[in-house]
């Protein structure tokens, strides 16, 4: 097998010039159900879970995926047959939970707005904790409670105030963010949670933003929680657990360089034992280390359409199928499926464009690529945040999703068709 393309996929390879997700060829699998197609690998899914694992190898610990990044059901198949809970935001994702046979007293349920309905539906699934994220939240999630005479658990979000040195849109713990609730108010609202009814404090949680490549956050973060366990242990509230949240940033190229999972865990660890916590159950919540750089999607190139300023790769394959370029400028490496196409056209900068009707809709900015009409192209570090967040904006179905295992490639999810998008409208009469 030749080299793979980029560190972060060693189960993406070209073998003779052919680019195959474990052993199975890309262009046959696009030739057969068509493009834009998102193609997971299973192996690399459980190899990223696998370095966590070992992270925490003799520990109690659980780790609950951030379902957000992927939440296709045959994704959260396979991390539920590994022994991963989930972290879901919405009740909808509980449901996706339980469609998928994942066990819910492993789920913990973040997010800022949960609605009554929302908590009245997790209580009665029997979720594992709820991480409130104001005081506000608490009341509310207490009365629903007794309502059902239940008592919730919970854990609350703080935010360590680190900078997590990432895009200010998925920088999450700084003051000033929306979510969770300031460090120097934790140790008062855990007063004010354990004194309520309908509730039973087990745990504290942060989550301090997303797409982390340095350690040094994550260190802080750890301090400054640990510092909060000590001070609400001292008013006579006892936490089970330790819920660090998720963040850990993958390479969408060589630039990027975050820790590995175990590594950055043995440091972590390292400051829990000598604090005198190692017998406290860990949680964590990642998301994007888990799926991101175990998928990619296919897509075809329409026209190419040189230009005086710039030279345009318009595929088939958009904003609202791959929706983190526009979003947040991110970047993707763009990879053609077949080395030396047969063509031979010469190589060429290009902006890479999809079809839909906005100055946004960019894929991928000066790249060199040897392409033409007809030719597949591979998004790479298309697992996470992709299918989650696509739409049918300019009624675009959203892509078909298969899910590679060795040399079996199982369709997890149909391509959408345009009448599947408007099915719950209404004419009027
Ligand atoms: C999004 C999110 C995660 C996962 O973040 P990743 O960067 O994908 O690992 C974890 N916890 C919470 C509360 C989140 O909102």
């Amino acid at each position: 097998m030749t080299p793979s393309i980029l560190p972060g996929h060693p189960y993406f390879a070209y073998r003779d010039g052919a680019l195959f997700a474990e052993d199975v060829q890309i262009s046959e699998v696009a030739r057969a159900h068509g493009t834009p197609l998102f193609v997971y690998s299973k192996t690399a899914m459980l190899s990223a879970l696998a370095a966590y694992q070992r992270g925490f190898a003799g520990r109690d610990a659980q780790i609950c995926y951030a379902m957000k990044a992927n939440s296709s059901l045959a994704v959260l198949q396979v991390f539920a047959r590994a022994g991963c809970g989930f972290d879901i935001v919405s009740g909808g994702e509980l449901e996706r939970v339980q469609r998928a046979g994942g066990d819910v007293k492993k789920v913990i349920f973040s997010g800022v707005g949960k609605t009554r309905a929302e908590m009245h539906q997790a209580l009665a699934a029997g979720i594992g904790c709820f991480n409130v994220e104001s005081e506000a939240e608490l009341d509310v999630l207490s009365e629903v409670a007794v309502a059902m005479k239940l008592r919730a658990p919970v854990s609350i979000r703080v935010n360590p105030n680190v900078d997590p040195k990432t895009h200010p849109y998925i920088s999450t713990g700084l003051k000033g963010s929306k979510f969770g609730v300031a460090h120097e108010d934790a140790p008062r609202i855990y007063r004010h949670a354990a004194s309520l009814p309908g509730l039973r404090v087990i745990g504290i949680d942060c989550h301090i933003g997303s797409q982390i490549t340095e350690t040094t956050p994550y260190l802080d973060a750890m301090d400054r929680m640990l510092d909060l366990v000590a001070s609400i242990e001292a008013a006579g509230i006892a936490l089970d657990h330790i819920d660090f949240g998720g963040g850990l940033g993958i390479n969408y190229s060589t630039d990027d360089m975050p820790p590995e999972a175990d590594e950055l865990w043995r440091q972590l660890l390292a400051k829990v034992d000598a604090r005198g916590y190692g017998d406290k159950k860990l949680m964590i919540e990642p998301g994007r280390s888990l799926i991101g750089n175990a998928g990619i999607c296919i897509t075809e190139v329409l026209y190419t359409k040189p230009g005086e300023q710039k030279n345009f790769c318009i595929i088939d394959a958009a904003m609202n199928d791959l929706p983190r370029p526009a979003m947040y400028q991110a970047f993707h490496a763009i990879v053609p499926t077949t080395l030396a196409p047969p063509h031979e056209a010469a190589a060429l900068m290009y902006d890479v464009v999809g079809p839909v009707c906005e100055s946004g809709d960019w894929i991928g900015r000066d790249r060199m690529l040897d392409v033409g009409a007809g030719d597949l192209l591979a998004v790479m570090s298309a697992g996470a945040y992709c299918m989650s967040m696509a739409s049918n904006y300019n009624t675009r179905g959203r892509a078909a999703e298969i899910l590679v295992d060795g040399a079996s490639a199982h369709v997890i999810r149909l391509r959408e068709t345009a009448a599947a998008t408007f099915q719950n409208e209404q004419l009027l009469p």
